[in-house]
């Protein structure tokens, strides 16, 4: 087992994952992880600077010359720009499944996400971690939640974009990422639909405490 303990946390857009991610760490102490944030970066950059988004030789080049870089509260960078508004921007929810549906991507980001994972104990969102990019973390949990609940906490964060348009957007987003959503055999489902958040956490919390 290696010395840092790793918490994965999967499931489809709006399960809760980064909510519950990052107030999962805050209560442990942990590193949060935010690999959507990661494709999110990417794809702000490969708009900004004209990459084709169906050149998966030309992003992968483009995620291993500018690495993403997370900084205090969160704080997302990449090419020295901070980018942590701009990445949630309906633009880049719809072109993020493109970008992140290549090989030569995900394989980049892949290893950047073990690297900055085993830096310390953490607690790692996506939608491949548990069984991809850290296969023997030690908890792994699938998140999940009904569609109708999804759109209306994607609603709460973005303001003034219309509820159907969101619901639209949910479900396109779960047919373009299916490839590389993947619920690990050993994950235990979490339904976030009736919970509140401190209730989700606790019962995650709960078991990284007994595998510690
Ligand atoms: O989780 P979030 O909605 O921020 O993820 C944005 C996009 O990044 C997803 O729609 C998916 O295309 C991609 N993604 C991925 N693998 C991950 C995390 C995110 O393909 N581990």
């Amino acid at each position: 087992m290696s010395a840092a303990m790793i918490v994965a946390i999967d499931g489809p857009a709006g399960a809760g994952k980064s909510s519950v991610a990052r107030a999962l760490a805050d209560r442990l102490g942990f590193h949060y992880l935010d690999t959507g944030a990661m494709y999110r970066a990417l794809t702000w950059l490969a708009l900004r600077d004209g990459v084709a988004l169906d050149d998966g030789p030309g992003l992968a080049a483009l995620a291993r010359q500018r690495p993403v870089e997370f900084g205090d509260q969160d704080a997302v960078s990449i090419a020295g720009v901070d980018v942590t508004r701009a990445i949630r921007a309906p633009e880049i929810d719809a072109a993020v499944p493109v970008v992140a549906r290549h090989a030569e991507v995900r394989d980049v980001m892949r290893e950047r996400q073990r690297l900055l994972g085993h830096a310390g104990d953490s607690v790692i969102e996506g939608r491949d971690i548990g069984v991809v990019v850290v296969p023997d973390a030690e908890v792994k949990v699938w998140l999940v939640a009904d569609p109708a609940v999804r759109v209306r906490r994607r609603h709460a964060e973005r303001a003034g974009i219309d509820e159907e348009a969101l619901a639209e957007d949910l479900l396109r987003r779960d047919e373009r990422d299916a490839a590389n959503t993947h619920r690990a055999d050993d994950a235990i489902e979490v339904d976030t639909t009736d919970l509140t958040l401190d209730e989700v956490v606790d019962r995650i919390a709960g078991l990284v405490g007994v595998r510690r």
